[in-house]
C-alpha cells in the first residue's frame, strides 16, 4: 500500500510553466496547492539513470531534499521496440543540435534506424511517462504510464510536439501529431501516469 498524500502543498520539480499549470489543475480538486522549481531556485540535477523511473525519482528526491517539501518529478520519452528501446531516456538528446532542438531530425533518425535494422511492420513503440513523488523523510512512490502504438512514416500532422507526428496510438487512425490536444491528452502516457498516481496517493482511501 502506497503512502497517501496528506500535506496541502506540493513542489513540482519543473521549470516548465505549462506542465506546472496542468498539474495544478489536476491536483486542485484534492485541495493541494502546487509550487514550481522557479519559486525555489532549484538546480536541475543531471539525469544519470538508465530508465524513466530512475530519472524521475532522482529529480523528485533532489527537490524534496533541497526544499523540505514533498516533491513530484517526471521523466518521459519514446521507446521503439526494433531499436531495443531507443531513444528511451535519450529521447530529448536525439533532437539536440548544439543550437536548439530539431525534432524533424530526431524523427528522421528513428526512421533511418528502423530502415537500417530492416524492422518489420508494424514498428511497435510506446511513449512512457514516469512520475515520482518523494517526501523529505525519504519515502517515495513511482509509477510508469504508457501509450502503446507504432511508428509511421512519413511524419503526419502539425499538432503537438516532439515525436508526435510519427506516433500512431493503438486503436486510432490519426497520429498524435494529427489529433487535437484534448484527445491526445486523454489517452497519453502522461494521462495514464497521473491516473495511476492519483489512485495510489491522492484519491480517497475507499477509491472515491
Ligand atoms: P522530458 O521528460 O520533458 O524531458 O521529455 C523528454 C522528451 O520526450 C521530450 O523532449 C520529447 O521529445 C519527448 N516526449 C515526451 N512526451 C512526448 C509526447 O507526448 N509527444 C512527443 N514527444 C514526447
Amino acid at each position: 500500500m502506497s503512502r497517501r498524500f496528506r500535506e496541502d502543498r506540493l513542489l513540482v520539480a519543473t521549470h516548465n510553466t505549462g506542465k506546472l499549470e496542468e498539474i495544478a489543475d489536476l491536483l486542485g480538486p484534492f485541495g493541494i496547492s502546487v509550487t514550481g522549481a522557479a519559486d525555489h531556485d532549484l538546480a536541475v540535477p543531471e539525469e544519470t539513470e538508465t530508465d524513466f523511473r530512475g530519472n524521475a525519482l532522482l529529480k523528485a528526491r533532489a527537490a524534496a531534499r533541497a526544499t523540505g517539501l514533498p516533491a513530484l518529478a517526471d521523466d518521459s520519452g519514446l521507446e521503439v521496440a526494433a531499436l531495443d528501446g531507443a531513444p528511451g531516456v535519450h529521447t530529448a538528446d536525439w533532437a539536440e543540435t548544439g543550437s536548439g532542438r530539431d525534432f524533424a531530425m530526431a524523427m528522421r533518425r528513428v526512421h533511418d534506424g528502423l530502415r537500417a535494422a530492416q524492422a518489420a511492420e508494424p514498428c511497435r513503440a510506446r511513449f512512457c511517462c514516469a512520475l515520482a513523488l518523494a517526501w523529505p523523510d525519504g519515502d517515495e512512490v513511482v509509477v510508469l504510464g504508457t501509450a502503446p502504438g507504432r511508428i509511421v512514416w512519413p511524419m503526419r500532422g502539425d499538432q503537438g510536439h516532439g515525436y508526435d507526428p510519427i506516433f500512431l496510438p493503438d486503436g486510432y487512425t490519426q497520429t498524435f501529431g494529427e489529433m487535437d490536444r484534448w484527445e491526445k491528452n486523454r489517452l497519453s502516457h502522461r494521462a495514464d501516469a497521473f491516473k495511476q498516481l492519483i489512485e495510489k496517493c491522492f484519491s480517497d482511501d475507499d477509491g472515491g
